[in-house]
């Protein structure tokens, strides 16, 4: 009787405990979050959704001008952010940008590594520079973010990095021509599995969202546009994904809500990859 009353007052500090209330726990104030090709698409939806709940955003992309619209937008709506430009296959742009958010910051707390490209050419078409140049930003690029945002997370023991994978990770749409991004996309599932694992018992989570097929201007490339008509027909959704989908999934995995989770690859694709 004593031990079931010891549980029950237990169990009413637990559920009565201001930091347990769900809400309260996807919140991600004063964190100091990045987002790599955040000057659109996805990556422009996910600074959004970070810097709403809570966190200080660096908006990082390769064009400077579109990653300062973002801190524009991100301005108006109360947002600590800053634009910076990188290519992020390039180890130099990597660890300036990572410098200068710990200079303005202190710290990075939640690093979204989003920047992709997508090429599309016959397998047997496909040239070295293509593949190079695919696996250099969408794979090469994410080994630098995370190994570069990692090293300060596993010195402050704490830290949630989330890659942008892709459902080509899991299934081959067809008709599709994307060889080199297939590949490097279930690169990037193997990356997180393998960081998420190493380095979960110092504090450090790293999960990845693959997204199914999403309206962004990725999609709208003169080769691309052709086949997204063919795709839609196999999405039991039966629409494309919007970025505002995603949001939610960023914000959940790079809280204390999703403390449990590692190396995990979130499908959100609309049931695409399941049928
Ligand atoms: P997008 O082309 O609309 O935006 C990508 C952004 O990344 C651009 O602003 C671009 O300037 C920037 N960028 C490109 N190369 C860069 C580099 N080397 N360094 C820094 N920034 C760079 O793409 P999106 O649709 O928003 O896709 C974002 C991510 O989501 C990518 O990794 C993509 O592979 C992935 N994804 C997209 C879809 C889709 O259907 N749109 C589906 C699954 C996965």
């Amino acid at each position: 009787v004593i031990e079931s009353k010891k549980e029950v007052i237990r169990d009413d500090v637990f559920w009565g405990y201001k930091k347990n209330r769900i809400l309260d726990r996807l919140r991600l104030d004063d964190k100091v979050a990045y987002v790599t090709g955040g000057g659109q698409g996805i990556g422009r939806a996910f600074a959004h959704a970070l810097g709403e709940a809570g966190a200080k955003v660096a908006v990082v992309d390769l064009v400077l001008a579109k990653a300062e619209a973002v801190v524009c937008e991100l301005n108006l709506k109360g947002i600590k952010s800053i634009a910076l430009a990188a290519d992020v296959s390039k180890p130099e742009d990597v660890h300036r940008i990572v410098d200068t958010i710990v200079a303005r910051w202190g710290t990075i707390d939640i690093a979204c590594n989003n920047a992709g490209i997508n090429m599309n050419s016959a397998s047997e078409d496909t040239s070295l520079e293509e593949w190079d140049k695919t696996f250099n930003v969408n794979l090469r690029g994410l080994f630098l973010c995370c190994q570069a945002a990692g090293r300060i997370m596993l010195n402050q023991g704490y830290g949630k990095i989330i890659n942008t994978a892709s459902m080509a990770s899991l299934i081959v749409p067809h008709p599709q021509k994307q060889l080199a991004y297939n590949a490097s996309k279930a690169g990037v599932v193997k990356l997180t599995q393998t960081l998420g694992t190493e380095w979960i018992d110092r504090g450090v989570k790293v999960n990845c969202i693959s997204p199914g097929i999403v309206d962004t201007p990725l999609i709208h490339s003169p080769e691309l546009r052709p086949l997204v008509q063919r795709w839609l027909a196999d999405i039991p959704a039966a629409r494309l994904a919007r970025v505002t989908d995603l949001q939610a999934a960023v914000v959940y995995l790079a809280s204390e809500a999703s403390d449990y989770m590692t190396g995990h690859n979130l499908v959100i694709e609309g049931g695409q990859s399941l049928w």
